[in-house]
């Protein structure tokens, strides 16, 4: 279906729980949220019953998240249930990976598609830190393991944050030397709650081309060792690749560079809400709705998207009044 900018809605993002076995500084408070009742949030019925309507409307895509979506149980028969749906051609998760190595084959044998996983730094302390509670080897162990398991894709996902992990890009865009993984760079959102961030941490997604091509100058003299390769198809990141690397290196400048005009999504939160757009504070419930009326929600919400959302600086904050664990990303 098309929204009224003509913009073709393809891909539904859901987030199952707004609960995380991590704490990112960015992303969520540190002592957690308060625990929503079961009757608020949606069963798997009702999840199931959204996925058939929004394929019925166009969606081909989903994508599910969280919180972290590999804390919630019943997970993989999720997984293998979507993939059973007419017209759904790609299920993809994204996760902080620390649960992987349980889960990692299982999943495969579910149907599931790819795998995106986050990753902010490669430096034990520093990953205790910007996780509150986490340890990078569970994180690490659980990369390793997605590529054997031999997922179509695995991407990293990294938020660009200035004085934390800006010194670490070349090191993180260097994993894709060596292992076949793309790694994306997603510019730090001023969400609700991501106050322990000062000005100087909202950083653009430019200066990764600069930082990689300053390394190689350096180290070999060489000028052109990253270089700009076509997008995938649908993607919002700018792709680049450097010479003889496995893997591809992404920008995703959500603060810089919006990329509303090629937006192509809607979202879907635990609690049944339906969001038009990231960063807007509209929502629309569809939880406790019959097949029919859910429908009709589904298309309302599609029109609703708006053209764009407002622009988003530190001073600017997003207006979706929520925070990212209880978005999906
Ligand atoms: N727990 C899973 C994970 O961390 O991958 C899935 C949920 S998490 C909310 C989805 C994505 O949103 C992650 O890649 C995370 O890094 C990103 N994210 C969370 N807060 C963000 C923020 N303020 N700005 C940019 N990205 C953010
Ligand atoms: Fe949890 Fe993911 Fe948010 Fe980190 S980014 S707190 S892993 S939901």
């Amino acid at each position: 279906m098309r929204d009224t900018f003509n913009r073709e809605i393809k891909y539904l993002r859901i987030s199952l729980t707004e609960l995380c076995n991590l704490r990112c500084r960015y992303c969520m408070p540190e002592n957690g949220i308060c625990k929503k009742s079961h009757d608020e949030m949606m069963t798997y019925e009702e999840i199931i019953q959204a996925v058939k309507i929004a394929s019925r409307l166009g969606v081909s895509k989903i994508r599910l998240t969280g919180g972290e979506p590999l804390v919630k149980s019943g997970i993989v028969s999720l997984v293998s249930k979507i993939k059973e749906i007419d017209g759904i051609d790609e299920v993809c998760i994204t996760t902080n990976g620390t649960l992987l190595t349980k889960y990692a084959r299982e999943l495969k044998n579910a149907g599931l598609d790819r795998l995106n996983i986050s990753l902010d730094t490669l430096n034990p302390e520093k990953f205790r830190y910007i996780t509150r509670v986490g340890k990078l080897n569970d994180t690490l162990k659980g990369i390793d393991v997605a590529l054997n398991e031999g997922f179509k894709k695995v991407k990293i996902n990294t938020v660009l944050i200035g004085g934390f992990n800006d010194d670490e890009i070349v090191d993180l865009a260097n994993l894709t030397m060596t292992k076949p993984l793309d790694v994306r760079f997603i510019e730090l959102m001023p969400m609700y709650d991501s106050g322990d961030f000062g000005k100087e941490a909202f950083i653009s997604s430019d200066i990764v081309i600069d930082k990689i091509n300053e390394y190689y100058k350096n180290k070999m003299n060489a000028d052109d060792m990253i270089f700009p390769v076509e997008a995938d198809n649908g993607s919002v990141a700018k792709k680049y690749k450097i010479k003889g690397a496995l893997g591809n290196v992404g920008l995703i400048s959500a603060v810089s560079n919006s990329f509303c005009s090629k937006c192509n999504r809607i979202r879907l939160t635990a609690d049944g809400k339906l969001k038009p757009c990231l960063h807007s504070n509209q929502e629309i419930l569809i939880k406790g709705l019959n097949e029919k009326e859910m429908e009709m929600k589904f298309k309302e919400a599609i029109l609703l998207k708006p053209e764009k959302h407002d622009v988003l600086s530190y001073e600017s904050r997003s207006h979706a009044d929520r925070n990212m664990n209880q978005i999906g990303g």
